[in-house]
């Protein structure tokens, strides 16, 4: 009766249970780390449709493999602070997959760094790595250090004593972190100078973001921001649309959000809003990029700051109020899950068109499926921001072949990786049944040729 009930499944359902029974795997594995559960969740419901079209990938295993990281390291990470206190963070490294290249991922320095943390940013970067075509595995990494408030030479201390371990792990060839949070330039360039004076030699390629003097890439600062611009545009553009005469908001006032706004404007759209972890700015007359940048680049200041400079500008107490802002187009470039349902329903009230994802999983899965429902054009991170690895994957070329290209030449490059990203997306979403709907299609198109990769090379 058993036998006979369970060849009654059709495809789509004999998928849906294997994904439901990998998934409560995971969670098992994993107790607590609810961003995990999150970003792997995500994921696995868009591959339903693919798993009942090829189920080899059921058999071979593949979602119960590529949810397993190769590698998690943790590890202690002790230094001395400015009065003498010896003062310990904890240090992390997950190389996730290497199916179709080295381990290349970012390194957060926040107090909010966990093992779920850590392990959900890995996760999404497989597939967001695979979408840009270039030949880079998934992996991430950070500590649960505090950069704020740090003197420059407590923040050296640190970043060379996290090296330290680290660079056990890592290599050109291996495993290639760069920035993320709380570690641009100036971080990578004091792991640089530590992993040289470990290891010798010059192995530029070793870590990507670094200074242009260093073997940094022109471009690369700008590399995230811009591209995630660039894929909105393309976006827009499928509906007759784009940034000319819009009206934005974009979260954040770090990396990823000063040059999103900076490639918007250049769109001709109006930025009238950012924001930083205390609070939102909003400015009608359009934000002031040349403040921003100066605030936060050189002098380190709070965005507050901004309204001291701009009597037409007001500063509100709490940053998740930047989506009260009524805008054509929202940005989140700040965080994870920093955009939620409540915020989801005022942005459509309001008759926000599009969102797109500068930051990694920065809206909760309740409001990508009203933005969805809605209609609103939903552009995912693991898509959307890509640009940022990508130039770093154009960074360790221009190492390798001791190479250094104009910035024409990698932001064109970068250009066509960012358009390319998208009609894969665009591609994968309508063979696999759901038109438009980029959150599947990237997921999709990203794990294919990861799969593929896993089973040519066996079961390892
Ligand atoms: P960053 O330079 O450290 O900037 C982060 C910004 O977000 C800061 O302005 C920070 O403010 C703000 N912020 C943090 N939590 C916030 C909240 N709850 N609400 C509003 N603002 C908040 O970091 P980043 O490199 O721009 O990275 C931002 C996001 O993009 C992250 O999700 C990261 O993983 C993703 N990403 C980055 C890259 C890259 O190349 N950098 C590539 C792909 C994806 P405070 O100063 O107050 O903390």
């Amino acid at each position: 009766m058993e036998t006979l009930e369970r060849t009654t499944f059709t495809q789509t359902e004999k998928a849906q249970n294997y994904v439901n029974d990998v998934f409560e795997t995971v969670k098992r594995r994993n107790p607590n780390e609810s961003e995990l559960h999150q970003a792997v969740k995500e994921v696995f419901d868009s591959l339903v449709p693919v798993l009942a079209k090829k189920p080899h990938y059921i058999k071979q295993g593949i979602l119960e493999r590529i949810a397993e990281p190769e590698r998690m390291i943790s590890f202690r990470v002790p230094w001395v602070d400015d009065q003498g206190q010896v003062q310990v963070n904890r240090g992390f490294r997950v190389q996730y997959n290497s199916a179709i290249g080295p381990y290349k991922g970012g390194l957060r320095f926040h107090p909010s760094v966990n093992a779920s943390i850590i392990k959900f940013l890995g996760f999404e970067q497989i597939f967001k790595n695979s979408l840009t075509g270039q030949p880079i595995g998934g992996g991430k990494g950070g500590s649960d250090f505090d950069p704020k408030e740090k003197s420059d030479i407590e923040i050296m201390r640190f970043t060379q004593s996290f090296m330290s371990e680290l660079s056990k792990y890592i290599g050109a060839d291996t495993d290639i972190p760069a920035g993320d949070i709380g570690v641009g330039a100036r971080e990578i360039g004091y792991m640089f100078g530590q992993y040289k004076k470990i290891r010798g030699g010059h192995e530029a390629g070793v870590l990507t973001g670094k200074s242009i003097n260093s073997g940094g890439s022109l471009a690369r600062k700008e590399a995230t921001g811009y591209g995630t611009v660039y894929f909105v545009e393309e976006m827009l553009k499928g509906q007759g649309s784009s940034f000319t005469s819009s009206k934005v908001t974009v979260s954040g006032s770090g990396n990823v959000s000063i040059y999103a706004m900076e490639k918007a404007i250049e769109l001709g759209a109006k930025v009238v809003a950012c924001s930083d972890s205390s609070g939102y700015v909003y400015d009608k007359n359009g934000i002031d990029l040349s403040t921003v940048k100066r605030l936060k680049e050189v002098e380190n200041k709070r965005i507050s700051a901004y309204v001291d400079e701009h009597p037409s500008a007001h500063y509100f107490d709490d940053c998740s109020g930047i989506w009260s802002v009524p805008c054509d187009i929202a940005l989140p470039c700040a965080t994870q899950n920093e955009l939620d349902e409540l915020a989801a329903k005022i942005l459509i009230a309001n008759g926000v068109k599009a969102i797109g994802e500068g930051a990694n999983m920065p809206t909760t899965e309740e409001a990508v499926d009203l933005f969805l429902k809605n209609k609103v054009l939903f552009a995912p991170g693991k898509a959307a921001n890509a640009g940022g690895v990508a130039v770093s994957a154009l960074e360790m070329a221009q190492n390798s072949a001791r190479l250094a290209w104009t910035f024409e030449e990698v932001e064109n490059k970068l250009k066509e990786i960012m358009k390319d990203i998208y009609s894969e997306s665009i591609k994968a979403a309508e063979e696999y049944g759901a038109p438009g709907n980029l959150v599947v299609g990237a997921n999709i198109a990203g794990f294919v040729k990861v799969a593929d990769s896993m089973i040519m090379q066996g079961i390892i």
